[in-house]
C-alpha cells in the first residue's frame, strides 16, 4: 500500500513548493523508498505546452512526449527519475476527461458536477501512481496555486475526501507558508502563516507540516507560536530559510529530520539516509575555485523561469569543471539595431567565455541571435545552440559560409528561396498547435570521432524534442562542403540533430533539448563540454592579457586580441 503526501502553498505564490516536494523526494528516496511525484496544476489549460513562457516560465518535456510544468524539471533532477505524462494534470485535463465521457454517455444521465465527477476523477488520479506501478512507496502530490484560490478547490476538496477514505497512517499535508521579515520592526511576522492554515482548515484539511519559508530562522519563539494557532505540534513546524543553493534545501530538511518524521508519521520503518554524496556535491557547488561568463542570448530573456533547465544545467555543467557558471542575458533584439554593429557586440561579449542561443519561437530577435553566433563563430568564442539555436546557426552560415543569400527558416519567412530550415513533411497538414510538435525521446546516430562523440562517449543517445521545424536536406551537402559536420542524426540518417565546425574550438548546436536531461549527479555531457571550453577561452584570454600587460605598448590591431585554440582540443 503506497502512502499519499500532499504539498500545499499558502499566503502568496513562488515559494518553492516545487523544490520543497523534490527535496523531501530526494531524503524520501534516500530512505530506500519508491517515491514518485506529481504535480495538479488548477488552471484551464489542458497542458502548459501553449502556454507563453512570458507566463508560466519554461514548458518542460518528459520522455514520452508529454509537455509539462517546470516543476516537473525539479522532480525528475531531484530524484533522478524519468516522469511521464501521468505524473502531471492540470483542471483542462481533468475536464477534457469528463466531458468527453459525458459526450459518450458514460454518466448514465445523471447530472455531471465538480463533486463528485471532478473530485472523483482528481482522486483517481492521485492513486493512478501506484496503481500503475505497485511498488511505489509514497506519492508525493503537489497542488499548484496559492490556497485561497477559486481555481484549486475542486483539487483540495478531492484531497478532503481521500484524506478521510483513508487510513489516518497512509496520507499527511504539508503546508508552505511565508514568514515575512519586518525590517522596520526587525521582526518575523507569523499572522500569514496562522490565516493560511485557517483558510486549508476552513476547507477541511488540518495539515500535519508547515514549512515556513523566510529570509530569517523562524527561531523557537515564533514555531511555538505558529504551533500554537496552527495546532499542530512544534516539531512539525520546519524552518524554510532562503537557501544558498536550491541542492542545499534536502540538508536543511534533513538537518531538521523532516523526512524522519514523515516516516514516523507514515508508519514506515526505514533506515537513516545516506546523504554524504549529495553533501560533497553541494560543498563543490557553494565552493567554486573559479567562475565562467556565458552570455545567453535569448528573447524571454526577463523571466529567467523561461530558462530554468539551462541554468540548472550549468549549475551541473559547473561540478566536475569547478567553476560557477555566471549567466550574463542579453536580449537579443538589443543585438539588431543597426547602428550597434561590430562596436556594441564585442562590448557585450568581450568579458564572456561562451554564448549560447537556447530555444524560443517566432520572429522576434532572431537578427540579434544570428549577429551574436556570427560574433562567436569568427572571434572563436565557444558557442552552443540548442534547437532555435542550431536554426539560427544554420542561416548564420547559410548565409556567411555557404553563399545562400538570405538564408532563412520557413518560420519566419513562409515564401523565403534559401530555406535551410523547413517544416517537417509531418508537420504540414497540423492545425492544431496543442502537442503537435516533435516531442519526446529519439534516437540519435553520432558520427565517430565528432567533438559530440567525444563529449557523449557513446554511438548511440536518446534526447528530448520540442520543435516543428527541421535542417533542410536539399542544403546539407553544401554546408558539409563549407566544413560543417553533421555529427547527429535520426537512425535512418534523415533529420539533423547536431551540427558542429570543427575548425572553431567549440562551435555545436543541436536540434533537441540537452538541458531537460542534465541531472546533478550526471551533468550533460554536451553542457559539461562546453564549460570546459569556456574555461579553456577564459585561460587563454588571460594569457593573452598577461602577454600585452608584459609586453611593451605597440600600437595593435583588437580583432587580432581573440585567442582561437582551445586547450581541449589540444
Ligand atoms: N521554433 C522552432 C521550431 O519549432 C524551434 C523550437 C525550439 O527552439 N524549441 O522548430
Amino acid at each position: 500500500m503506497a502512502k499519499y503526501l500532499f504539498v500545499t502553498g499558502g499566503v502568496v505564490s513562488a515559494l518553492g513548493k516545487g523544490i520543497a516536494s523534490a527535496s523531501l523526494g530526494t531524503l524520501l528516496k534516500a530512505r530506500g523508498l519508491n517515491v514518485v511525484l506529481q504535480k495538479f496544476d488548477p488552471y484551464l489549460n489542458v497542458d502548459p505546452g501553449t502556454m507563453s513562457p512570458f507566463q508560466h516560465g519554461e514548458v518542460f518535456v518528459l520522455d514520452d512526449g508529454a509537455e509539462c510544468d517546470l516543476d516537473l524539471g525539479h522532480y525528475e533532477r531531484f530524484t533522478d527519475t524519468n516522469l511521464d505524462q501521468y505524473n502531471n494534470l492540470t483542471s483542462g485535463r481533468v475536464y477534457e476527461t469528463i466531458l468527453s465521457n459525458e459526450r459518450k454517455g458514460e454518466y448514465l444521465g445523471r447530472t455531471v458536477q465538480v463533486i463528485p465527477h471532478v473530485t472523483d476523477e482528481i482522486k483517481h488520479r492521485i492513486t493512478l501512481p501506484a496503481e500503475r506501478n505497485p511498488d511505489i512507496d509514497i506519492v508525493i502530490t503537489e497542488i499548484g496555486g496559492t490556497v485561497g484560490d477559486i481555481e484549486s478547490l475542486p483539487f483540495l476538496e478531492a484531497i478532503r475526501q481521500f484524506r478521510l477514505e483513508m487510513p489516518w497512517h497512509d496520507t499527511a499535508s504539508v503546508h508552505l507558508t511565508l514568514v515575512p521579515y519586518i525590517p522596520t520592526a526587525g521582526e518575523i511576522k507569523t499572522k500569514p502563516t496562522q490565516h493560511s492554515v485557517r483558510e486549508l482548515r476552513g476547507i477541511g484539511i488540518q495539515p500535519d507540516f508547515l514549512m515556513c519559508r523566510t529570509i530569517k530562522p523562524i527561531g523557537d519563539e515564533a514555531r511555538s507560536k505558529i504551533a500554537l494557532f496552527c495546532n499542530l505540534p512544534k516539531e512539525n513546524v520546519f524552518d524554510g530559510t532562503d537557501a544558498r543553493s536550491i541542492y542545499e534545501v534536502p540538508l536543511n530538511l534533513r538537518a531538521q529530520n523532516f523526512d524522519g518524521l514523515l516516516c514516523k508519521r507514515f508508519n514506515l520503518e526505514t533506515e537513516e539516509p545516506d546523504m554524504s554524496a549529495w553533501e560533497r556535491m553541494v560543498k563543490v557547488i557553494l565552493n567554486p575555485t573559479d567562475t565562467v561568463r556565458i552570455a545567453i542570448v535569448g528573447k524571454y530573456v526577463e523571466l529567467k523561469d523561461a530558462y530554468k533547465s539551462i541554468i540548472e544545467s550549468f549549475v551541473h555543467a559547473g561540478i566536475p569543471n569547478h567553476v560557477e557558471v555566471e549567466q550574463i542575458w542579453v536580449d537579443s533584439e538589443d543585438l539588431e539595431s543597426s547602428e550597434i554593429g561590430e562596436r556594441r557586440l564585442k562590448e557585450i561579449f568581450q568579458d564572456c567565455h561562451g554564448i549560447l542561443i537556447p530555444g524560443g519561437f517566432g520572429d522576434r530577435g532572431i537578427e540579434g541571435k544570428i549577429s551574436a553566433i556570427r560574433y562567436a563563430r569568427q572571434n572563436k568564442i565557444p558557442f552552443f545552440g540548442i534547437c532555435l539555436g542550431l536554426q539560427c546557426a544554420m542561416i548564420e552560415i547559410g548565409r556567411d559560409l555557404v553563399n545562400l543569400e538570405k538564408a532563412c527558416s520557413a518560420e519566419f519567412n513562409p515564401t523565403g528561396t534559401n530555406q535551410v530550415i523547413h517544416l517537417m513533411e509531418e508537420q504540414k497538414k497540423i492545425k492544431n498547435m496543442g502537442g503537435t510538435m516533435r516531442l519526446g525521446s529519439w534516437p540519435c546516430h553520432l558520427k565517430p570521432g565528432s567533438r559530440a562523440y567525444h563529449s557523449y562517449g557513446e554511438l548511440e543517445i536518446n534526447e528530448r524534442h520540442r520543435h516543428r521545424y527541421e535542417v533542410n536536406n536539399e542544403f546539407r551537402a553544401r554546408f558539409e562542403e563549407a566544413g560543417v559536420v553533421f555529427s547527429g542524426t535520426s537512425p535512418d540518417g534523415d533529420l539533423v540533430e547536431i551540427m558542429e565546425l570543427p575548425t572553431h574550438p567549440f562551435f555545436l548546436s543541436v536540434q533537441f533539448h540537452p538541458e531537460l536531461k542534465s541531472r546533478p549527479h550526471r551533468p550533460h555531457p554536451l553542457f559539461r563540454s562546453f564549460v570546459a571550453a569556456a574555461v579553456d577561452h577564459q585561460e587563454l584570454q588571460r594569457e593573452e592579457a598577461a602577454r600585452l600587460a608584459a609586453e611593451p605598448a605597440v600600437e595593435r590591431n583588437d580583432e587580432d586580441g581573440a585567442p582561437n585554440i582551445s586547450r581541449s582540443e589540444a
